[in-house]
């Protein structure tokens, strides 16, 4: 399997690419963020914001999990840009307790409004258990939910601002820093939802047409009277993790906790199934989180080439411990969970057969259930 040269990133990560000297498109954009003149890029924003602001009951709309860049978005509107925002959170139903705390304490702390929806758990464990079984990817309703569901919220509330974290091509190719991404139907069906749309649950274990208004874009028609833009921090702000963490840490007291799957204390902590997530791209893919945090960390000059080597080879690819509570949720066999796997390999990597279970991971506290008592 072919690796980038610079950093870890592997040939079966989606449109990745490779120039002549085997360095991959990621690094480019890497080297795209340092020549980017920053200060008028966040003059621009300010020009945008300034348009927005004062003119309803809420200035943006603000996609909101709680985890580090949605923290971190939020102190920037409110403290930094003086905005109203009105905070929004799917709810994947699966956040960890640090988590939970992370999400209502930033938003206490700001005194900010902030909106939860916790849609069908048992819609949810169908929708894991069908676009698992189907497409090798149980996050759909997750992804679908995040950006549909809220521009439904956007329409609903007629905020025409919505402010998004990191820009894409921070781990992704589907857009450059150039490219100002904005959240419209192309972009939600194409990328955010792997072009599988709601339609294709419809009729499956029950499931019907109203059973998927959660995780639909808003239809032309709303879309055309609300006109809403949708904008990226990260396309306007140098997007510089470790100086975020320490700013949310000190402001809002935002907690870190560890990470199944990853030496990283900080990325994706709120998710209790985020190991199995990471297991399953290292089934399909053949690489983890590790890879990916340390590609970002070595191209940030953070560790070398090297001690990201050791890392992943200490990290990725351990079966995850929360595989179990996991497999309970969608009602599958690990046999089961294994096979369907076998078949959505991307080449070349190499299939991996049941018969060799990878060993557990370390036991990780952050993976408990923070419901049940
Ligand atoms: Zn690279």
């Amino acid at each position: 399997m072919r690796i980038c040269t610079k950093c870890l990133m592997p040939e079966t990560q989606e449109k990745l690419t490779f120039d002549a000297n085997g360095v991959c498109s990621l690094c480019a954009t890497g080297g795209r963020k340092v020549e980017i003149d920053w200060d008028s890029r966040e003059k621009e924003l300010i020009k945008i914001l300034d348009k927005y602001r004062g003119k309803a009951q809420y200035d943006c709309l603000i996609p909101y999990s709680g985890g580090k860049d949605s923290a971190f978005q939020v102190y920037m509107m409110v403290k930094k840009y003086n905005m109203k925002p009105l905070l929004y959170t799917f709810h994947h139903t699966f956040l960890t307790k640090t988590g939970l705390y992370n999400m209502f304490n930033t938003a206490l702390k700001l005194g900010v409004e902030h909106l939860l929806y916790t849609p069908d758990k048992n819609l949810i464990k169908k929708l894991m258990y069908l676009a698992l079984r189907e497409y090798g990817d149980w996050c759909w309703f997750c992804h679908s939910g995040i950006y549909g569901n809220t521009m439904q919220v956007a329409v609903r509330y007629q905020i025409p601002l919505i402010i998004w974290g990191e820009s894409v091509a921070e781990y992704r190719n589907d857009y450059t820093l150039d490219d100002f991404e904005q959240i419209d139907y192309y972009n939600f069906v194409h990328n955010k939802q792997s072009g599988i749309g709601w339609e294709r649950f419809v009729g499956k274990e029950g499931i019907t047409e109203e059973d998927m208004s959660p995780f639909r874009f808003p239809t032309i028609e709303e879309i055309e009277q609300l006109e809403p833009a949708s904008l990226h921090l990260g396309s306007y702000v140098k997007w510089d993790i470790p100086a975020q963490i320490e700013l949310i840490k000190r402001e809002l007291d935002w907690k870190d906790a560890q990470v199944e799957g990853t030496y990283c204390t900080y990325d994706k902590q709120e998710c209790r199934f985020i190991g199995v997530r990471d297991y399953c791209k290292y089934l399909k893919r053949g690489f983890g989180r590790t890879a990916h945090q340390a590609s970002l960390d070595i191209r940030e000059g953070r560790i070398s080439r090297e001690e990201g080597l050791a890392l992943v080879e200490q990290y990725d690819g351990k079966r995850p411990e929360s595989l179990d509570a996991f497999l309970n949720e969608v009602g599958l066999s690990e046999k089961n969970f294994m096979d369907i796997f076998v078949e959505q390999v991307v080449s070349p990597w190499e299939p991996v057969r049941y018969e060799n279970k990878p060993m557990m991971g370390p036991h990780i506290e952050n993976t408990k259930n923070p419901l049940e008592l």
